[in-house]
């Protein structure tokens, strides 16, 4: 009789097995030349580009009751698909230790994501440890996180008793057929804006709604949900349609750029451009114009997120930590960085303090503003790419 050894079968299109080791750079006390040493944690580090690390995301589930079919499709996420074992997913104490010497280094800002984080059992836990860092200043962090809003109805009092200050909730439409036709589980609209009620409730505001704009799909859903929101305090964010993973079949002709939404918008609602509130935001932002033309708070706001027609990357001040624990520099990277290994290893937060500021330092990422001149193999979907679901957005 033959025995069969138990293979794993990973998809070609599995990007999670391309992590490599963190490199650990020698420390400066070792007398290295200059240059190749790592950075002590002051609070500031600076990438190859000079960008800072102010922002950290943390996928806390590769798994999700969604199916987006710019995230997720069916296909692909299936009852076959090999989701991410519980043994390998960092633990709440060591997600806590990663972001502390994240904290360390500069970054003032974390978001929670996935996957759906919301599904991550004892999530407040988290949020309530997170809660009790400080950044180099002393002062409190930025917390937040997005959602696909299914679970916060329930959820949003305990989020907030723990420490969240801010949600982001995705919404791409108003209309439930079209709706349900992108999430592709059935799921109605109306679940998600008791979601959004309640956080709003509890005061986990102010609440960005995020849409992603396919055209053909839901880009008619535009003017109502600008309407549905103008004057709620919730502030509506377009997101162009990316190409990001290796399994939403993108197109280009899909994407409806921003300055066409800002035209649609503009015609029904009449906008003034405001400035950006923070370096390094991604949206920009637009303002309801009242009868004289001016910006009129009560109306609120709405932004743009170009990702495909615009690049950002000069300001990129974000790293990604992925549900297991590796580290991605980029949304459109194809290898993470094993944090997981060091955090988990003998050498303790030294060696994990020094990971993060010689991966830092070697940054160069700019996917975006390099597309157009990329070839076309490395543009088309399907290339070697991280899937959304497992780094977060
Ligand atoms: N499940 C949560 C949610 O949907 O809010 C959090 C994770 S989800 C990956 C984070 C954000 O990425 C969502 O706002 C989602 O709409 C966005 N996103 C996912 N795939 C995208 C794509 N191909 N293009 C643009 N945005 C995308
Ligand atoms: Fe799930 Fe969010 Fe991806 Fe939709 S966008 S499939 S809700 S992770
Ligand atoms: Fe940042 Fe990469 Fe997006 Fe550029 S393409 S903004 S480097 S995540």
């Amino acid at each position: 009789m033959t025995i069969r050894p138990a293979y794993r079968t990973i998809s070609l299109l599995d990007q999670r097995a391309g992590a490599q080791p963190a490199r650990l750079a020698p420390s400066r006390s070792l007398g290295t030349a200059p240059g190749f040493f790592a950075a002590p944690p002051q609070g500031f580090l600076a990438d190859t580009l000079g960008r800072p690390l102010r922002d950290l995301r943390i996928s806390v589930t590769d798994r999700c009751n969604f199916r987006c079919s710019y995230c997720m499709p069916k296909e692909v996420f299936d009852k076959d698909y090999a989701y991410l074992p519980q043994s390998a997913l960092l633990s709440f104490e060591e997600i806590t230790r990663i972001a502390r010497q994240f904290v360390a280094h500069g970054v003032q800002k974390i978001r929670l994501t996935g996957g759906e984080p919301l599904l991550r059992k004892n999530l407040d836990v988290l949020i309530a440890q997170l809660a009790a860092l400080r950044t180099t200043d002393g002062a409190p962090l930025d917390i937040t996180l997005t959602t696909n809003g299914s679970l916060l109805a329930r959820k949003a009092q305990a989020l907030k008793d723990a420490g969240l200050q801010r949600v982001t909730v995705s919404l791409d439409g108003l209309d439930d057929a079209v709706f349900k036709k992108m999430n592709d589980v059935d799921f109605p609209v109306a679940d998600v804006l008791e979601g959004i009620a309640a956080a709003q409730a509890v005061g986990l505001g102010p609440i960005k709604v995020n849409m992603v704009v396919k055209r053909g799909t839901n880009d008619h859903e535009i003017v109502p949900m600008a309407r549905h929101f103008q004057g709620t305090g919730v502030v509506l964010r377009f997101i162009e349609y990316m190409d990001v993973g290796a399994t939403n079949g993108w197109r280009m002709d899909e994407v409806v750029p921003s300055a066409q939404v800002i035209e649609r918008l503009h015609a029904a609602l009449p906008l003034v451009a405001l400035e950006a509130s923070a370096p390094g935001e991604t949206a920009q932002r637009w303002g309801y114009a009242n009868a004289q033309g001016h910006y009129d708070p009560q109306l609120g706001e709405v932004g743009v997120i170009s990702s495909v027609t615009q690049a950002f990357c000069a300001d990129c001040n974000r790293a990604r930590l992925s549900t297991e624990g590796q580290l991605y520099l980029c949304l459109f990277a194809s290898q993470g960085h094993d944090l997981r290994s060091v955090v988990r290893g003998p050498g303790g937060d030294a060696d994990l303090t020094n990971a993060i500021a010689s991966i830092w330092q070697g940054r160069s990422d700019r996917y975006s503003l390099l597309r157009a001149s990329l070839p076309p193999e490395a543009q088309a979907s399907g290339a070697r790419r991280v899937e959304m679901s497992y780094i977060g957005g």
